[in-house]
Protein backbone atom coordinates (compact mmCIF):
# COMPACT_ATOMS: atom_id res chain seq x y z
CA UNK A 1 0.00 0.00 0.00
CA UNK A 2 2.60 2.39 1.07
CA UNK A 3 4.28 1.42 -1.83
CA UNK A 4 1.89 1.96 -4.23
CA UNK A 5 0.86 5.26 -2.65
CA UNK A 6 4.16 6.30 -2.87
CA UNK A 7 4.61 5.93 -6.29
CA UNK A 8 2.21 8.95 -6.96
CA UNK A 9 4.30 11.48 -5.27
CA UNK A 10 3.76 14.15 -7.59
CA UNK A 11 7.47 15.38 -9.46
CA UNK A 12 5.89 18.79 -9.73
CA UNK A 13 5.51 20.89 -5.86
CA UNK A 14 2.37 22.21 -4.53
CA UNK A 15 -0.54 24.32 -6.45
CA UNK A 16 -1.03 26.59 -3.34
CA UNK A 17 1.83 27.17 -0.41
CA UNK A 18 0.76 29.01 2.44
CA UNK A 19 3.73 31.11 4.05
CA UNK A 20 2.48 32.55 7.00
CA UNK A 21 5.84 35.29 7.27
CA UNK A 22 4.94 36.73 10.76
CA UNK A 23 2.70 34.94 13.99
CA UNK A 24 2.57 38.58 15.13
CA UNK A 25 -0.96 39.82 14.67
CA UNK A 26 -2.70 43.30 15.69
CA UNK A 27 -6.09 41.56 16.57
CA UNK A 28 -7.09 38.59 19.20
CA UNK A 29 -9.52 36.71 17.54
CA UNK A 30 -11.48 34.23 19.35
CA UNK A 31 -11.13 32.25 16.71
CA UNK A 32 -7.66 32.10 15.29
CA UNK A 33 -5.85 28.60 15.26
CA UNK A 34 -2.45 29.71 15.17
CA UNK A 35 -3.51 32.00 18.56
CA UNK A 36 -1.53 35.02 17.10
CA UNK A 37 -1.26 38.03 18.84
CA UNK A 38 0.71 41.18 19.08
CA UNK A 39 2.84 39.76 22.10
CA UNK A 40 4.08 36.69 18.90
CA UNK A 41 7.90 37.22 18.38
CA UNK A 42 7.96 34.63 15.28
CA UNK A 43 8.72 36.14 12.36
CA UNK A 44 10.53 35.10 8.96
CA UNK A 45 14.31 36.06 9.57
CA UNK A 46 15.07 39.61 7.58
CA UNK A 47 18.27 38.05 6.31
CA UNK A 48 16.48 34.71 5.19
CA UNK A 49 13.68 36.28 2.86
CA UNK A 50 15.77 35.57 -0.22
CA UNK A 51 16.84 32.26 0.88
CA UNK A 52 13.47 31.15 1.60
CA UNK A 53 11.81 32.33 -1.56
CA UNK A 54 14.37 30.90 -3.61
CA UNK A 55 13.57 27.43 -1.56
CA UNK A 56 9.73 28.02 -2.10
CA UNK A 57 10.42 29.06 -5.87
CA UNK A 58 12.16 25.55 -6.12
CA UNK A 59 8.91 23.87 -5.47
CA UNK A 60 7.22 25.74 -8.02
CA UNK A 61 4.16 26.27 -6.64
CA UNK A 62 1.63 27.65 -8.54
CA UNK A 63 0.60 30.44 -6.28
CA UNK A 64 1.64 31.47 -2.93
CA UNK A 65 -0.76 32.65 -0.17
CA UNK A 66 1.07 34.86 2.01
CA UNK A 67 -0.75 34.55 5.90
CA UNK A 68 0.28 35.62 9.37
CA UNK A 69 -0.35 36.43 12.19
CA UNK A 70 -1.26 40.03 10.12
CA UNK A 71 1.33 39.76 7.10
CA UNK A 72 0.82 43.50 6.82
CA UNK A 73 3.07 43.83 10.05
CA UNK A 74 5.90 42.43 8.68
CA UNK A 75 9.01 44.79 7.51
CA UNK A 76 9.69 42.74 4.52
CA UNK A 77 6.30 41.78 3.47
CA UNK A 78 7.27 43.88 -0.16
CA UNK A 79 10.26 42.24 -0.41
CA UNK A 80 8.61 39.10 -0.27
CA UNK A 81 6.14 39.93 -3.01
CA UNK A 82 8.45 41.60 -4.97
CA UNK A 83 10.79 38.72 -4.91
CA UNK A 84 7.73 35.76 -5.68
CA UNK A 85 6.35 37.79 -8.45
CA UNK A 86 9.89 38.10 -10.01
CA UNK A 87 10.12 34.19 -10.17
CA UNK A 88 7.30 33.70 -11.94
CA UNK A 89 4.66 32.72 -8.82
CA UNK A 90 1.41 34.20 -8.09
CA UNK A 91 0.93 36.07 -5.23
CA UNK A 92 -2.27 36.36 -3.12
CA UNK A 93 -2.40 37.77 0.34
CA UNK A 94 -4.93 37.28 3.24
CA UNK A 95 -5.12 40.77 5.90
CA UNK A 96 -7.43 41.45 8.71
CA UNK A 97 -7.39 44.96 6.97
CA UNK A 98 -6.69 46.87 10.04
CA UNK A 99 -3.40 48.46 8.74
CA UNK A 100 -4.29 49.17 4.88
CA UNK A 101 -4.35 52.78 3.74
CA UNK A 102 -4.14 53.89 0.15
CA UNK A 103 -0.41 53.72 -0.16
CA UNK A 104 -0.87 50.11 0.71
CA UNK A 105 -3.07 49.22 -1.31
CA UNK A 106 -0.87 50.95 -4.78
CA UNK A 107 2.34 49.49 -3.11
CA UNK A 108 0.68 45.65 -3.19
CA UNK A 109 -1.01 46.14 -7.37
CA UNK A 110 2.67 47.93 -8.30
CA UNK A 111 4.73 44.72 -6.50
CA UNK A 112 2.37 42.40 -8.75
CA UNK A 113 0.46 40.93 -5.75
CA UNK A 114 -2.59 39.45 -7.54
CA UNK A 115 -5.59 39.03 -5.18
CA UNK A 116 -6.21 40.03 -1.31
CA UNK A 117 -8.51 38.10 0.71
CA UNK A 118 -9.98 40.83 3.75
CA UNK A 119 -11.85 38.91 6.55
CA UNK A 120 -15.07 40.30 7.27
CA UNK A 121 -17.07 38.25 9.50
CA UNK A 122 -20.71 40.48 9.69
CA UNK A 123 -22.79 42.04 8.49
CA UNK A 124 -22.05 44.87 10.77
CA UNK A 125 -19.39 45.78 13.97
CA UNK A 126 -21.59 44.23 16.30
CA UNK A 127 -20.61 40.43 15.26
CA UNK A 128 -17.03 41.28 13.42
CA UNK A 129 -15.75 43.36 15.86
CA UNK A 130 -16.70 40.80 18.79
CA UNK A 131 -15.29 37.60 17.13
CA UNK A 132 -12.09 39.54 16.45
CA UNK A 133 -11.99 41.13 19.84
CA UNK A 134 -11.10 45.25 18.75
CA UNK A 135 -13.71 47.59 18.66
CA UNK A 136 -13.54 49.20 15.33
CA UNK A 137 -12.30 46.46 13.15
CA UNK A 138 -15.41 46.28 11.04
CA UNK A 139 -15.21 49.95 9.53
CA UNK A 140 -11.23 48.79 9.08
CA UNK A 141 -12.10 45.99 7.05
CA UNK A 142 -14.47 47.61 4.80
CA UNK A 143 -12.56 50.75 4.16
CA UNK A 144 -10.05 48.54 2.73
CA UNK A 145 -12.24 46.50 0.66
CA UNK A 146 -13.38 49.59 -0.77
CA UNK A 147 -9.39 50.54 -1.01
CA UNK A 148 -8.71 47.35 -3.09
CA UNK A 149 -11.25 47.38 -4.92
CA UNK A 150 -10.52 51.12 -5.60
CA UNK A 151 -7.28 50.26 -6.79
CA UNK A 152 -8.64 47.27 -8.95
CA UNK A 153 -6.97 44.44 -6.78
CA UNK A 154 -9.13 41.04 -7.34
CA UNK A 155 -10.24 41.01 -3.75
CA UNK A 156 -12.36 38.45 -2.08
CA UNK A 157 -13.77 38.57 1.20
CA UNK A 158 -13.29 35.48 4.31
CA UNK A 159 -16.05 34.39 6.49
CA UNK A 160 -15.59 32.74 9.17
CA UNK A 161 -18.93 30.82 10.55
CA UNK A 162 -19.59 31.21 14.22
CA UNK A 163 -22.60 30.74 16.24
CA UNK A 164 -23.25 34.30 16.78
CA UNK A 165 -22.70 35.22 13.34
CA UNK A 166 -24.10 32.90 10.70
CA UNK A 167 -27.52 33.94 10.63
CA UNK A 168 -26.44 36.97 9.25
CA UNK A 169 -24.56 35.54 6.27
CA UNK A 170 -27.11 36.47 3.91
CA UNK A 171 -26.62 39.82 4.32
CA UNK A 172 -23.32 39.76 4.08
CA UNK A 173 -22.62 37.91 0.74
CA UNK A 174 -25.11 40.54 0.05
CA UNK A 175 -22.60 43.28 1.62
CA UNK A 176 -19.96 41.92 -0.63
CA UNK A 177 -21.75 42.03 -3.89
CA UNK A 178 -22.40 45.75 -2.99
CA UNK A 179 -18.54 46.50 -2.06
CA UNK A 180 -17.79 44.91 -5.75
CA UNK A 181 -15.59 41.89 -4.36
CA UNK A 182 -15.18 39.25 -6.69
CA UNK A 183 -15.76 36.45 -4.30
CA UNK A 184 -16.89 35.00 -0.86
CA UNK A 185 -14.49 32.37 1.61
CA UNK A 186 -16.95 30.81 3.91
CA UNK A 187 -14.70 28.89 6.36
CA UNK A 188 -15.63 26.58 9.41
CA UNK A 189 -14.13 27.23 12.52
CA UNK A 190 -12.04 24.22 13.85
CA UNK A 191 -11.29 23.25 17.13
CA UNK A 192 -7.64 24.39 17.50
CA UNK A 193 -5.65 27.16 19.20
CA UNK A 194 -7.64 29.85 20.97
CA UNK A 195 -10.93 28.24 18.63
CA UNK A 196 -10.77 25.17 20.72
CA UNK A 197 -10.57 27.38 23.84
CA UNK A 198 -13.54 29.23 22.80
CA UNK A 199 -15.36 26.26 21.30
CA UNK A 200 -19.02 25.97 22.85
CA UNK A 201 -19.63 29.91 22.70
CA UNK A 202 -18.42 29.75 18.65
CA UNK A 203 -19.50 26.71 17.03
CA UNK A 204 -22.69 26.75 15.12
CA UNK A 205 -25.64 24.78 16.24
CA UNK A 206 -27.16 21.96 14.11
CA UNK A 207 -30.17 23.81 13.05
CA UNK A 208 -28.09 26.96 12.34
CA UNK A 209 -25.98 24.89 9.71
CA UNK A 210 -29.19 23.27 8.36
CA UNK A 211 -30.48 26.98 7.61
CA UNK A 212 -27.44 27.74 6.56
CA UNK A 213 -27.34 25.01 4.14
CA UNK A 214 -30.58 25.77 2.59
CA UNK A 215 -29.86 28.70 2.02
CA UNK A 216 -26.55 27.95 -0.28
CA UNK A 217 -28.62 25.80 -2.35
CA UNK A 218 -30.95 28.80 -3.41
CA UNK A 219 -30.67 29.45 -7.22
CA UNK A 220 -28.15 33.06 -6.23
CA UNK A 221 -25.97 31.23 -4.19
CA UNK A 222 -25.64 28.03 -6.81
CA UNK A 223 -24.98 30.56 -9.63
CA UNK A 224 -22.26 32.36 -7.51
CA UNK A 225 -20.76 28.83 -6.80
CA UNK A 226 -21.07 28.02 -10.10
CA UNK A 227 -18.64 30.61 -11.17
CA UNK A 228 -16.12 30.54 -8.33
CA UNK A 229 -17.69 33.51 -6.54
CA UNK A 230 -18.73 31.98 -3.18
CA UNK A 231 -16.12 29.19 -2.43
CA UNK A 232 -17.57 27.04 0.78
CA UNK A 233 -14.90 25.06 3.00
CA UNK A 234 -17.16 24.35 6.02
CA UNK A 235 -16.82 20.57 5.75
CA UNK A 236 -13.53 19.90 6.70
CA UNK A 237 -13.52 16.28 7.73
CA UNK A 238 -14.67 15.40 4.55
CA UNK A 239 -11.91 17.21 2.70
CA UNK A 240 -9.61 15.89 4.92
CA UNK A 241 -10.78 12.19 4.19
CA UNK A 242 -10.28 12.99 -0.14
CA UNK A 243 -6.71 14.09 1.13
CA UNK A 244 -5.87 10.22 2.18
CA UNK A 245 -3.77 8.80 -0.36
CA UNK A 246 -3.64 11.18 -2.53
CA UNK A 247 -1.22 13.46 -4.56
CA UNK A 248 -2.10 16.78 -2.11
CA UNK A 249 -1.80 19.30 -3.97
CA UNK A 250 -0.96 22.41 -0.67
CA UNK A 251 1.26 22.84 2.12
CA UNK A 252 2.07 25.76 5.13
CA UNK A 253 5.07 27.05 5.84
CA UNK A 254 5.38 28.74 9.45
CA UNK A 255 7.60 31.81 9.77
CA UNK A 256 10.26 29.48 11.66
CA UNK A 257 10.08 27.41 8.31
CA UNK A 258 8.14 24.82 9.42
CA UNK A 259 6.54 22.84 6.93
CA UNK A 260 2.66 21.52 7.47
CA UNK A 261 1.08 19.42 5.78
CA UNK A 262 -2.12 21.42 6.59
CA UNK A 263 -3.40 24.06 8.74
CA UNK A 264 -6.38 22.41 10.47
CA UNK A 265 -4.31 19.39 10.45
CA UNK A 266 -0.92 20.37 11.36
CA UNK A 267 1.85 17.60 11.25
CA UNK A 268 5.32 18.82 10.56
CA UNK A 269 7.01 17.44 8.13
CA UNK A 270 10.24 19.47 8.40
CA UNK A 271 11.86 22.68 7.82
CA UNK A 272 12.01 24.90 4.57
CA UNK A 273 15.07 26.65 6.24
CA UNK A 274 17.02 23.71 6.75
CA UNK A 275 16.13 20.84 4.44
CA UNK A 276 16.10 20.68 0.20
CA UNK A 277 12.49 21.48 -0.63
CA UNK A 278 11.63 18.89 -2.68
CA UNK A 279 12.58 16.28 -0.12
CA UNK A 280 10.00 18.18 2.12
CA UNK A 281 7.53 17.99 -0.52
CA UNK A 282 7.80 14.03 -1.09
CA UNK A 283 7.67 13.85 2.81
CA UNK A 284 3.95 15.06 2.61
CA UNK A 285 3.14 13.33 0.24
CA UNK A 286 4.44 10.56 2.05
CA UNK A 287 2.50 11.43 5.53
CA UNK A 288 -1.09 11.86 3.54
CA UNK A 289 0.17 8.48 2.01
CA UNK A 290 0.82 6.58 5.55
CA UNK A 291 -1.72 3.95 6.58
CA UNK A 292 -1.29 5.20 9.91
CA UNK A 293 -2.51 8.50 9.19
CA UNK A 294 -5.33 6.92 6.94
CA UNK A 295 -6.72 5.10 9.75
CA UNK A 296 -6.63 7.78 12.21
CA UNK A 297 -8.09 10.23 10.29
CA UNK A 298 -11.30 7.44 8.73
CA UNK A 299 -11.66 6.06 12.33
CA UNK A 300 -10.89 8.54 14.78
CA UNK A 301 -12.52 11.82 12.87
CA UNK A 302 -15.58 11.48 12.95
CA UNK A 303 -16.99 14.99 13.82
CA UNK A 304 -15.31 18.08 14.24
CA UNK A 305 -14.74 18.29 17.18
CA UNK A 306 -12.08 15.14 16.56
CA UNK A 307 -9.87 17.24 15.33
CA UNK A 308 -8.38 17.76 18.70
CA UNK A 309 -7.49 14.23 19.21
CA UNK A 310 -4.60 15.44 16.59
CA UNK A 311 -2.90 15.33 19.53
CA UNK A 312 -2.83 11.39 19.77
CA UNK A 313 -0.35 11.30 17.18
CA UNK A 314 2.73 13.01 19.16
CA UNK A 315 4.37 9.95 19.43
CA UNK A 316 4.44 9.17 15.75
CA UNK A 317 4.43 12.58 14.10
CA UNK A 318 5.59 15.92 15.32
CA UNK A 319 2.41 18.14 15.78
CA UNK A 320 2.48 21.40 15.83
CA UNK A 321 3.10 23.50 18.67
CA UNK A 322 -0.34 25.87 18.37
CA UNK A 323 -2.69 22.72 18.34
CA UNK A 324 -1.25 21.45 21.69
CA UNK A 325 -3.45 23.44 23.87
S1 LIG B 1 -7.40 34.95 12.89
FE1 LIG B 1 -6.02 36.18 11.62
S2 LIG B 1 -6.49 38.28 12.16
FE2 LIG B 1 -7.33 37.00 13.77
S3 LIG B 1 -5.72 36.87 15.39
FE3 LIG B 1 -5.46 35.11 14.01
S4 LIG B 1 -3.98 35.80 12.49
FE4 LIG B 1 -4.81 37.64 13.48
Amino acid sequence: MRTLLSSKVTAWGPIQLKWEVTRKCNLHCIHCIVAADSNQKQEVPPDRIQDCIDRISELRPLRVLISGGEPLLYQGLFEVVQGLTDNGIEVNLETNGITVNRSIAIRLRRKGCKHVRVSLHGRSSLTHDALVARNGAWKHAIKTVKLLVNEGIDTSISFALARFNIGEFPKVLKLAESLGVNSVFVNNLVPIGRAYQNWDHLSPTMSQLARFRRFIGNEHCRYLRSKGRLVLDFDVIKSLRSFVGCCVCACVISPAGEVRIADVFPIVVGNLLKEEPMAIWKRINQTWADPFIAEFIRKELRNILDLHKIKDLQDHYKVAQYALV
